[in-house]
């Protein structure tokens, strides 16, 4: 398959937004990019204007929820390049989410090459100042006309872009979270490892009311012994206790993190003790009693590293580090954004210049 590209008009073309004043997910570019599932086959490749999809009210994705998403950056590097990082695992990831849902893979090769083009076209839309990066959103949705809970024989599969703001306008700043024995996340053997829509509208009670309680996010625990710890809103987590950094194993119920990975990569490249085992949240609050719990990060693609400040466990309080963001976290940040928009050498080979 081609991809065709039929350009916006000049005239059609949205004034930039202000690139100081972005926010996350509010501004969209004037092009995306769309293919078409049917009779077994991706077809109707196209960049096109940005624009509404018509769909039909029985379109499957809106009763039984097979949808599904990615979430990687664009980043204007010192060279004035535009980076990406490690986008085909990111592409890697939307197929074994499909797999799970029981939706059709996509070629990663066409569909990298149509975001590269995507990009090339729209490349005024990737922001210059540092931390302000294009955010990429691929997404699949089912769209057969049909009632009755089987996989849809039809999906669009497009990409959006959206300038996205630094997520630490004024600084670094360690977050307080809420750990919740009320709500599960997910369970294993559920979609719990996929980028399934459905598993952030389950996700969003817990999130207001941690929310109305001044938090800033939810900290997920194993939904059967409500001891385990999981994973943050949109984040995995890691600790360090001790010497050791440690950070729940991927058993099906937690997402698997690409930032998660590259954390794991360079703490033991760095020589640093790193382990993935279960760990409960009681052990976390012991640790800290014994003053051995010495910081505590979420890791994604948003928000890259988020120190957390303090975490509240059954009307209990657990300060980390007094609140200050710790010296992993920082060095991680740094190392990692300065990988990503190329001032620092990648070893890995994870950084795209397009
Ligand atoms: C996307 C996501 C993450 C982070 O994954 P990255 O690849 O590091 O961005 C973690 N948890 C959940 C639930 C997610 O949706």
């Amino acid at each position: 398959m081609k991809i065709t590209i039929e350009k916006a008009d000049r005239s059609e073309l949205k004034a930039k937004p202000d690139e100081n004043n972005l926010g996350f997910g509010s501004y969209f570019s004037d092009h995306m990019f769309v293919m078409d599932y049917a009779d077994g086959v991706w077809q109707n490749g196209v960049i096109k204007k940005y624009g509404d999809f018509s769909i039909d009210p029985a379109a499957m994705a809106l009763h039984y929820g097979q949808a599904i998403f990615e979430g990687l950056k664009a980043y204007r590097g010192k060279d004035n390049q535009i980076h990406l990082f490690r986008p085909k695992d990111n592409l890697a990831r939307f197929n074994r989410s499909a797999r799970r849902m029981c939706m059709p893979e996509v070629d990663i090769d066409l569909v990298y090459g149509g975001i590269k083009k995507l990009l090339e076209i729209d490349q005024e839309w990737v922001p210059s100042a540092l931390g302000a990066t294009l955010y990429i959103r691929p997404t699949m949705i089912a769209t057969e006309a049909a009632l009755g809970v089987r996989p849809s024989k039809r999906y669009i599969f497009f990409t959006i872009l959206s300038p996205v703001g630094a997520y630490y306008p004024e600084g670094f700043n360690p977050v307080k979270i809420f750990v919740t024995d009320k709500y599960v996340r997910a369970v294993r053997g559920g979609v719990g490892e996929a980028k399934t829509a459905g598993n952030y509208a389950a996700s969003i009670m817990a999130a207001i009311e941690a929310q109305e309680q001044g938090f800033t996010q939810v900290l997920w625990l194993d939904a059967c012994d409500r001891q385990s710890i999981e994973e943050v809103g949109t984040m995995n987590i890691f600790f360090v206790i001790g010497d050791e950094l440690i950070t729940p194993p991927l058993q099906g119920s937690i997402l698997p993190g690409i930032t998660r990975e590259s954390v794991l990569t360079l703490t033991r490249d760095w020589g640093l003790k790193v382990v993935e085992r279960p760990i409960t949240i009681d052990e976390v609050f012991a640790a800290n009693e014994q003053g051995q719990l010495k910081e505590v990060f979420g890791s994604g693609t948003a928000a890259i590293i988020s120190p957390v400040g303090s975490l509240y466990y059954k009307g209990q309080e657990c300060r980390i580090n007094g609140s200050k963001t710790g010296e992993l976290s920082q060095r991680l940040f740094d190392d990692l954004q300065a990988i990503q928009y190329g001032y620092k050498e990648d070893h890995h080979g994870w950084v795209e210049t397009i």
